[in-house]
């Protein structure tokens, strides 16, 4: 049966003599796996669809669970994620975080519409930390593992402070820590940026300044809950952790450089184009 979807390619591998496999990541059917023949020889018209992070239009027959390509279109090729170290870092590891942590058959169109605006997001140029850990929480919140922050997951209080309980599903009381010795202690910034991101569609993310201080924290705890529950084991993190270390030994600002001081102040316009802060109402 001949299909047809746009998609955007969460994974590329090389098969067999020239030919690739891509999953694709589909508004209308999850992600599918398809064939494209040819995909490396170097007068191939389809190449480039079958190429990480392109966004195209595919038409692909499908009998059992591989389809093979039949035409497509690319609609955007998201080429500046292949370029330089950051970017395909980034990119990769949202990609591989879709792949692995989304079923075959799950319905993705807003996990879809997430992830191409993670992409262009990155292309951007706004934070790439922020930009994965708002992503991150899109794809808890589509398997099915989104943390529960407004309430104490124990006795559904909602007056905070609370503690960050991976193993217990989210915020905890202080009345119930005790239930969870490791639970943590995090910014106020943090949690704020944690149900932003929950609620936020990234279609809309805008610039947002965060300290460092608050990045590390929303790290530990996103990263704590996507150990406790989705451990994956992602390739592609260990490289992101890698190059987020020692970034700067080669040459790169990991971390965006801190905004030199001007002497004339920003325009109106240009404050509004900063768009929310950490420690605004974000
Ligand atoms: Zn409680």
């Amino acid at each position: 049966m001949l299909y047809r979807a746009e998609g955007i390619v969460i994974r590329s591998t090389d098969y067999g003599e020239g030919n690739k496999i891509v999953t694709l990541l589909t508004p209308t059917f999850g992600k599918q796996g398809i064939v494209v023949r040819g995909a490396k020889k170097l007068k191939s018209r389809y190449g480039a669809l079958a190429q990480l992070f392109t966004y195209g239009d595919y038409s692909y027959y499908k009998n059992g669970t591989l389809g093979t390509l039949n035409s497509g279109e690319i609609i955007e090729s998201f080429q500046e994620l292949r370029q330089g170290l950051e970017g395909p870092a980034y990119a990769a590891y949202a990609a591989e975080l879709t792949d692995r942590a989304i079923n075959d058959d799950e319905a993705a169109a807003y996990l879809f519409h997430q992830l191409k605006a993670c992409q262009t997001a990155l292309v951007e140029g706004k934070d790439p930390q922020i930009v994965v850990k708002a992503y991150e929480m899109k794809v808890f919140a589509a398997a099915g593992y989104a943390p529960m922050l407004d309430e104490c997951v124990s006795c559904g209080r909602t007056d905070a402070p609370f503690y960050f309980s991976a193993a217990g599903g989210g915020a905890l009381c202080r009345a119930c820590k005790s239930r969870d010795p490791g639970a943590l202690e995090l910014q106020d910034g943090v949690w704020k940026l944690m149900r932003v991101f929950l609620a936020l569609d990234m279609r809309r993310l805008g610039s947002i300044a965060v300290k460092e201080s608050t990045k590390q924290q929303l790290q530990l705890a996103l990263r704590r809950w996507m150990d406790t529950h989705l451990n994956l084991n992602l390739k592609s993190r260990g490289f992101l952790d890698q190059l987020e270390k020692y970034g700067d030994l080669l040459g790169m600002a990991p971390n965006p450089a801190p905004v030199e001081r001007r002497a004339v102040p920003p325009s109106e316009e240009e404050s509004k184009e900063a768009g929310t802060r950490e420690d605004g109402a974000v």
